[in-house]
């Protein structure tokens, strides 16, 4: 029996691989031997506490270990963690710094600000959240709780190179969309957070990883389960972990390991960015890319035609051709194509054959 697939450009939830999902289908009735699936078995059984272990250990594996950091498993999302952040690491008359640089780091600081005192640091709202700052373009209080900030805007497609110099201030960050694409030096960030539907498996979890010297913020009368240290302290087992998402997680990280880990995933995820962006530069105006060419991400590549009818066009046409999931976002239009991890190069040699094709028609 064939399948049909599409090419699958969307935000999130996004592509998966196509080993992990076949993996999923051969394991589901019976899962290595159990005779029932993983959806079935006790998040305290012997199976899953397997899979448990083996998703933290893959992920200490890719990171380098993260000696000095506890992985958690969280669930409600970023957005969770927007909130769940400021409620651990903010304590009342701190206050923490933010950068905002698009819609998700916005909300991060709304959601902080209900908890505490959270100051906006620097913003690119004033030209359409087109860029990132440039080194030195954040002065950064000593005194900060900690400081905030996106490392991939996943609607306007600008990417920072690296991580913000925050001196003795723990940086934290949002890595949404970009988590996994390419190596990362865990030691320089206090707090690390991800839902997992963009590169490392389905919604339902949330990765988190906090400095250990971090945990003793967490204030004791926060709700459980939004607790950084006893989430910790029970290594994400303080209740009924989202055991099928953390799974799937496992064999994605599986996955990345046998195609190279995270240097190999870069070297792809650059040669797939750079082809995408040369058909945008190459097409004598008729695609324009949204982020300052110095700013671009190499997971969200946001762009626009001469006209909102001619984007509609090439949404719609394109899906046709089965390129799926490239409208831009709700509020901001355009078009976006995602290309994480899981996006082959193939997918996007066919978008760049259909963004050559549609600019010869229309043009
Ligand atoms: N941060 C970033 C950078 C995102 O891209 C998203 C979702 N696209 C979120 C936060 C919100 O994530 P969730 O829907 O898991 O709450």
């Amino acid at each position: 029996m064939t399948t049909h697939r599409v090419h699958n450009f969307g935000a999130g939830p996004a592509a998966l691989p196509l080993p992990v999902l076949e993996r999923v289908r051969a394991e589901l009735l019976d899962f290595r031997g159990t005779g029932m699936s993983i959806l079935e078995s006790s998040h305290r059984g012997p199976a899953y506490s397997a899979v448990h272990e083996s998703a933290t250990a893959r992920l200490r594996s890719l990171l380098g270990g993260a000696g000095n950091h506890e992985i958690l498993f969280m669930t409600g999302g970023a957005r969770t963690q927007f909130s769940a952040l400021a409620m651990n690491l903010l304590p009342a008359g701190g206050r923490a710094g933010y950068v905002t640089t698009g819609r998700w780091s916005e909300g991060a600081l709304e959601a902080a600000r209900r908890v505490g005192d959270a100051v906006e640091l620097w913003s690119s709202a004033g030209s359409s959240h087109d860029r990132v700052p440039a080194a030195g373009d954040i002065e950064v209080p000593g005194d900060l709780a900690y400081l905030h900030y996106t490392t991939n805007n996943t609607i306007y497609g600008t990417q920072f190179a690296g991580p913000i110099e925050s001196g003795d201030v723990p940086l934290v960050a949002d890595m949404c969309s970009d988590v996994l694409s390419r190596p990362l030096d865990v030691d320089r960030f206090g707090v690390i957070y991800a839902g997992a539907q963009k590169n490392l498996g389905p919604a339902g979890v949330t990765v988190v990883l906090v400095r250990r010297d971090l945990l003793e913020r967490s204030p004791a009368d926060l709700p459980d389960t939004l607790s950084y240290s006893k989430m910790a302290a029970k290594k994400s087992l303080l209740n009924t972990p989202p055991v099928f998402a953390i799974y799937m997680v496992d064999l994605v990280l599986e996955y990345l390991q046998s195609q190279g880990g995270l240097e190999a995933a870069a070297e792809r995820n650059r040669a797939k960015a750079e082809s995408l962006y040369a058909a945008i530069d190459g097409s004598g105006g008729f695609y324009r890319g949204h982020a300052r060419p110095e700013c671009r991400s190499q997971m969200n590549v946001a762009f626009r035609l001469p006209s909102a009818e001619l984007d509609e066009a090439f949404v719609a046409e394109a899906a046709e051709a089965g390129l799926a999931g490239l409208k831009g976002y709700r509020s901001v239009g355009g078009i976006r194509a995602s290309i994480y991890n899981a996006t082959s190069a193939a997918a996007v040699n066919a978008l760049v054959a259909f963004m050559g094709e549609f600019a010869r028609r229309k043009g």
